[in-house]
């Protein structure tokens, strides 16, 4: 075991030379060799550089080797179906903010010029790609992600999640490196909800104030937040690890139900630039959350300061019958291709008929919660069969028909032939 060395002035630093008169402590380690304090720190410095630069390396910050916005597009393409406005605005928003963290001291005719973070605003119906749309971006990143719902969060010493909270999600997801979180990517969800507008009853929580816009507006600014790592509250024994968050990306959404209003009824008001032959866009709300201004998120109840830090607005648009068929069958990990692969390790064939899934988007519809009903309708559907094919080591097929999914009917299953007919 390595031991401090401080007696003999002429032990040296096998590093830096010194002797140890010249500095604080002098550490063993095996044939006679020692290091000082100093070249302890000095490695320690070095090492946080080279992670900090190994993690932009594999964004591609340095090297530009970074996707381009089209290459980030296509890779949410594989997960995520339709909303290709979102997805363009979000792509190049997220190219400029690597570009951003990456351009630290240029020594062009740019290097005062600072250029300011994007986070990001999704505004959309429910169920329709949000959190979905910033999950598969930290999955293309390869960036640390956390999800926080603004509901959830409250003014510092309230009762509920505060920022610190949120931070130390990513933490977590970070392996508690804090170089590699400060990278990451934070979803939080539900903003609409915190609108100063909206009636807070709990009196334990200020889920609704100011207060919570506040809390957010720090993060969102960039704060260096003392995490305790084990979570719960501080007390001035514990250990802090310290997160910046200048350089982690917020990715916010919420269905801001009601704001297409205030964007018709800005619009309409203002004489210039709007004619009656546009008058059709007041009726398409992806058109009309596509004007969306900071003005109008006032109007919702958010404080000027919190949507000045959100710069970049993506609308979504609900799924229509084509994109939710898709969502069924497309995706990398779509809900059709999960439960054939999970029934293929039982060495059955699952098949859905067509008419089978409409009925499945059929029903999701009813249900007004987007894609998100599609998962919860086909597992109820599965559910049975899932849990008798096991017993049925002759069943090689299954078929899901419309009648499935319509009126509870059996599926029809396909037996192995016999090898009396396989010969025959
Ligand atoms: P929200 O917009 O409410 O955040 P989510 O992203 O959580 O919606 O979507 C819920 C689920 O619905 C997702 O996990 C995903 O399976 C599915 N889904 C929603 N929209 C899409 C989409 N555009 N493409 C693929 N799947 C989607």
């Amino acid at each position: 075991m390595a031991k401090c060395k401080m007696t003999y002035n002429k032990i040296q630093c096998s590093f830096c030379g010194r002797t140890s008169n010249e500095v604080t402590s002098l550490i063993e380690g095996p044939n006679n060799i020692f290091i000082c304090d100093l070249c302890v720190e000095n490695s320690n410095q070095i090492i946080s550089k080279n992670k900090k630069t190994s993690i932009a390396k594999s964004i591609g910050v340095l090297d530009g080797t970074m996707l381009k916005p089209s290459e980030i597009k296509k890779r949410l393409d594989e997960y995520v179906i339709g909303q290709d406005y979102a997805k363009q605005v979000i792509s190049v928003a997220v190219y400029n903010h690597y570009k951003r963290i990456s351009s630290g001291k240029s020594e062009n005719e740019f290097a005062d010029v600072e250029i300011e973070k994007s986070n990001i605003l999704l505004l959309g119906p429910t169920g329709t790609g949000k959190t979905l749309l910033a999950r598969t971006l930290a999955k293309i990143l390869k960036v640390p992600f956390a999800i926080a719902d603004a509901t959830t969060i409250t003014e510092a010493g309230y009762v509920g999640d505060d920022v610190e909270t949120v931070l130390l999600n990513l933490l977590q997801n970070a392996d508690y490196d804090p170089d590699l979180a400060q990278f990451g990517i934070i979803y939080i969800d539900e903003l609409d909800k915190i609108g100063r507008k909206s009636e807070s009853t709990s009196i334990t929580r200020d889920v609704s104030g100011e207060g919570v816009q506040q809390a957010l507006l720090k993060m969102l600014e960039g704060t260096r937040a003392g995490i305790p790592p084990k979570g719960g509250r501080k007390h001035p024994e514990q250990p802090l690890i310290y997160v910046d968050t200048k350089n982690i990306l917020f990715i916010c959404g919420g269905a801001f139900e009601g704001i297409e209003k205030l964007i018709a009824q800005r619009m309409r008001s203002a004489s210039i630039g709007f004619t009656a032959e546009s008058d059709d866009a007041l009726e398409d709300s992806l058109e009309l959350l596509k004007h969306a201004e900071p003005d109008d998120l006032m109007k919702f109840g958010f404080i000027p300061e919190l949507v000045g830090r959100l710069p970049v607005f993506a609308p979504l648009e609900q799924l229509t019958d084509e994109s939710m068929t898709n969502i069924m069958l497309e995706p990398k990990n779509a809900i059709v291709k999960q439960y054939k692969k999970l029934l293929s390790i039982d060495n059955v064939e699952l098949e859905f008929e067509t008419e089978a899934i409409s009925a499945i988007v059929e029903k999701a519809k009813d249900r007004k919660t987007g894609a998100r009903a599609l998962r919860s309708i086909t597992e109820e559907i599965m559910l049975k069969i899932m849990y008798e094919l096991p017993d049925n080591k002759q069943v090689v097929k299954c078929i899901i028909s419309e009648d499935v999914v319509r009126n509870s009917a059996e599926p029809i299953l396909k037996n192995r032939k016999s090898k009396k007919a396989k010969s025959a």
